[in-house]
């Protein structure tokens, strides 16, 4: 069977290493940092640097296709691996999806609705998009944000200077504040040869910039349902994408608005796992490898649910409810904000 090189050895390396080992199939992880979760499924480990190019090109010749399960890899890596294996997803969608400035204006080229946006490198740029885009606003990092980190909301024009100091001097980019009314996201997938298949968008709430809870059936109109799901496929078709992507959307009045694409399994994708018959991680590893894609078909309701540092505290009760499958991620030290698990409530 195939060898898959993933790229990152976090929760959703390793819920892609079950999937593929399901399949027969073997992962090689490649990730930095020491006893990454994914460790104890995946059937080869590299602990190396990014920088390391003779542990890249070890790590290469042993796959047959290198996927990842992060976005932000150094470019130079990609350099080094990409003459060697294929990359799916491809290495333009990395670039597009690792900058919310190039992110928001390849959406908009291609006719998809964001917040209105501007680049901005220092305070005279500020207050230009704050003239142009007005308050309430959020200023963000351009690169390497995530659980709303690296993001500074702008109530009023007195808060930019403050702002501007939270970005720490990294380049950065003003979003107008959309008052949506709910977040939903589409998890699609996109195979080898041009076949898509989306799930059904979840809808999805945040607490302190992190995701806590994904529930299908979203609250969506027929025709919003269909709109997400026909934005996905014209993102994954126009990036020739092959593999899961999560597109996370704002719902408001006048119609949906993309916030932003992850180029991977997502984690509002979990729910996946216990309410489809082939889920998101099953999904990708097809996709990457080859394969037809499955059936991703809802069969039950769901509510996924983050376990998030001390949530950890209620596993034991959590073990003993009915229709409940949790998925832990085998991290040893539980910190505040850390993902830990999940667990998918099936409604009867
Ligand atoms: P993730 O962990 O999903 O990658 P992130 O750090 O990339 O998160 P965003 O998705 O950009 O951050 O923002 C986090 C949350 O903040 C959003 O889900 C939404 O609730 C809120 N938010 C972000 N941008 C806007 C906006 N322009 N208008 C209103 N709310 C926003
Ligand atoms: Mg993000
Ligand atoms: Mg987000």
């Amino acid at each position: 069977g195939a060898v898959i090189g993933i790229l990152g050895g976090g929760q959703l390396g390793r819920m892609l290493s079950v999937a593929a080992s399901r399949l027969g199939l073997k992962t090689h992880i490649f990730e930095p940092g020491a006893n990454p979760p994914a460790a104890d499924v995946a059937h080869m480990v590299t602990t190396a640097s990014y920088e390391d190019e003779a542990a890249l090109t070890a790590f290469a010749e042993t796959v047959d296709v290198i996927t990842y399960e992060f976005e932000n890899i150094p470019t130079s890596a990609l350099d080094i691996l990409e003459k060697l294996r294929p990359i799916r997803p491809n290495r333009r969608t990395l670039a597009v999806s690792q900058d919310r400035l190039v992110e928001k204006a390849f959406l908009s080229e291609h006719g998809l609705r964001t917040a209105p946006f501007a680049a901005v490198d220092d305070e005279v740029d500020l207050a230009e998009a704050i003239a142009e885009i007005g308050t309430p606003a959020i200023l963000k990092t351009r690169r390497f944000g995530y659980d709303g980190k690296g993001q500074a909301r702008i109530m009023t024009p007195e808060d930019a200077e403050q702002a501007l100091a939270d970005m720490a001097g990294a380049p950065a980019i003003l979003e107008g504040f959309i008052d949506f009314s709910h977040e939903v996201s589409v998890i699609g997938t996109r195979g080898a040869d041009g076949e898509i298949a989306c799930f059904d968008p979840g809808e999805n709430v945040h607490r302190d910039g992190i995701l806590r809870t994904t529930t299908v059936p979203a609250n969506l109109t027929s025709a919003q349902r269909t709109d997400a799901v026909l934005l996905t496929a014209k993102i994954l078709n126009t990036l020739h994408y092959i593999g899961t992507m999560g597109v996370e959307l704002f719902v408001t009045p006048e119609g949906l608005i993309v916030n932003e694409i992850a180029p991977r399994v997502h984690n509002s994708g979990h729910w996946t796992q216990n309410g489809c018959t082939v889920d998101q991680f099953e999904q990708h590893i097809r996709a990457v490898a080859g394969w037809p894609l499955g059936d991703a078909k809802r069969h039950a309701d769901v509510q996924m649910e983050n376990l998030i540092g001390d949530d950890m505290d209620r596993v034991p009760h959590i073990a003993k409810e009915t229709n409940a499958a949790l998925h832990l991620y085998g991290k040893a030290e539980v910190k505040p904000g850390r993902k830990m698990g999940h667990v998918n409530r099936i409604k009867t």
